[in-house]
């Protein structure tokens, strides 16, 4: 090992190369080439091989990321991907989209000094070897069982539930409200950080494997809770979080100020070729516009870089604390500002300009003040303001859960302070017996890996719940 493992101290770091920005401001293409072999080789070749991998530590799915990266970088890619592929079912999902300065490369322990080695990047190699190489099957099971589960969300929690469940037999029918599988992954997230294919091709596995999808089917919007419950065995609840925070003052209302995810999902329709009326009217189309995004999160970043490949003459995103305060990881700011995007930090909107059209924001600029609890530094006004102007306003200020108690008519269902779905987090399961959740909706929006590893634990909680009630059966 000790030859082609530890290379950190000969070969530096090597992110894959980036498109240049005039061409990939053009189109929605991922921004990030391949590795080749060769390069993947080399790259996980540095790894340290420690006792105690941090990375693995502090990756939500305790990925065994050494093993895999010995195994690349000694070019035995089919046993990486088996390896890889054993705790995770999206590693080229989370390869492309993981926010692993946070996660597993902050936590490399040769970051000191040597720069982290680049793990998401190795990741997604694998798992697109393994795809091009034909060695990902369709999750089928060997047996067939009786019981039949219901997944509520065909987002990454839901669909990592349905892989898992499916794998042990179950017959899993996944609903969704939506028309295509993935959820933020197909309509939130863009092109270029995840290319729809990568989804689509997921969709398709599922199926091929036999799991069920009833697309089109809102809970609560025609289809009724409590009839799936009595149909299904047992319940998963994966719908993720999706109540838009607003914002309030003076003009809020004018039209021109949309919200994120309405924006980025007429968009990423688009450009799954769907004729969204909103763009073709162009009142969800930044070509030509002065934008201003508000926020400061992923979904902020995501809205700046799309309006800069729609054609917008100026796209500015407003945040109300500094750079170094910034909630979004700094690899998709880092990426923005290189497409020109301009930041402009210490920032609140005040007020909203215009008479029938939005035409600018008026700014307050504000101050660091002491850390708050989080450790995060608070902010307070200052009096110094601004106008910027703008014919297209987008609000990313983050999203709350929808009430879902009310909304199907399940009082029962309990649910958090914040409005998340409270589970036993022991067996996952929510107040109502043998339903169980999973995802944003019980943590609050986080992240896709997180919600991989929630679903995961879901369907084991789910697997040990339905034996339970079948041995009970079986003994009556
Ligand atoms: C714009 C944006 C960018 C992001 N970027 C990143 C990123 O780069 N990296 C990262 O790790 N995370 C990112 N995230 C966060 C990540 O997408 C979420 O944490 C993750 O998708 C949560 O998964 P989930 O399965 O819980 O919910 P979701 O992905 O939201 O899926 C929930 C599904 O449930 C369906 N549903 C909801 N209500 C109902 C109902 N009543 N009936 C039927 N179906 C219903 C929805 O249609 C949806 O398909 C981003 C989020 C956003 C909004
Ligand atoms: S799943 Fe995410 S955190 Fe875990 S190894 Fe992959 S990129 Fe890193």
């Amino acid at each position: 090992m000790a030859e082609r493992m530890l290379q950190f101290v000969r070969l530096s770091q090597q992110t894959p190369e980036k498109r240049a920005v005039p061409v990939r401001r053009e189109d929605f293409a991922e921004i990030y080439r391949k590795f080749d072999p060769a390069r993947a080789a080399e790259q996980a070749s540095r790894c340290s091989q420690c006792g105690v991998p941090f990375c693995s530590v502090h990756c939500p799915l305790s990925n065994n990321i050494p093993d895999w990266l010995k195994l690349t970088a000694e070019g035995r890619l089919e046993e990486a991907y088996e390896v890889s592929s054993a705790t995770n079912n999206f590693p080229e999902i989370c390869g492309r989209i993981c926010p692993q300065d946070r996660l597993c490369e902050g936590n490399c322990v040769i970051e000191k000094g040597f720069e982290s080695v680049t793990i998401g990047a190795v990741e997604r190699y694998i798992t697109d070897t393994a795809f091009a190489s034909g060695w990902v099957k369709p999750n089928a099971p060997k047996h067939e069982r009786p019981q039949s589960v219901g997944i509520i969300g065909a987002g990454p929690a839901g669909l990592a539930a349905a892989d898992m469940l499916r794998a042990r037999g179950y017959q899993v029918h996944v609903y969704d409200r939506y028309d295509r599988v993935g959820g933020l992954l197909i309509y939130g997230i863009p092109g270029f950080k995840l290319e729809k294919e990568i989804v689509l091709r997921r969709w398709k596995l599922l199926e091929e494997g036999g799991v069920q999808f009833h697309l089109g089917q809102g809970i609560g919007e025609g289809l009724d809770f409590a009839e799936l419950r009595a149909k299904h065995d047992a319940m998963l609840i994966a719908t993720g979080v999706y109540k838009a925070r607003q914002i309030g003052g003076p003009g809020a209302g004018l039209p021109g100020i949309v919200p994120a995810l309405d924006y980025l999902t007429v968009s990423n329709r688009t450009g799954l070729g769907d004729t969204v009326p909103a763009f073709t009217d162009g009142s969800m189309d930044a070509a030509g516009k002065r934008v201003v995004v508000i926020g400061g999160g992923d979904t902020a970043m995501d809205c700046v870089r799309t309006a800069v490949r729609q054609g917008a003459i100026s796209v500015q995103c407003l945040y109300r604390r500094d750079q170094a305060n910034m909630p979004g990881s700094m690899r998709e700011v880092k990426n923005a500002q290189e497409e020109g995007v301009e930041f402009v930090w210490l920032s609140a909107p005040e007020a909203f300009l215009g008479d029938t059209t939005v035409t600018g924001v008026k700014v307050m600029k504000m101050r660091l003040g002491m850390p708050d609890a989080s450790g995060r530094a608070s902010v307070e006004p200052s009096d110094e303001h601004m106008t910027v102007p703008a014919d297209l306003v987008i609000k990313a200020l983050g999203f709350d859960p929808e009430d879902l108690p009310g909304l199907w008519g399940v009082p029962g269902l309990d649910v958090s302070r914040w409005g998340t779905l409270k589970v036993d987090h022991r067996t996952q399961m929510t107040a109502l017996p043998g339903v169980f959740a999973a995802g944003d909706i019980v943590r609050g929006a986080s992240l896709v890996v997180w919600a991989v590893k929630d679903g995961r634990d879901a369907a084991l909680k789910m697997h040990e719940y339905m034996q339970a009630s079948a041995m009970a059966v079986a003994a009556e």
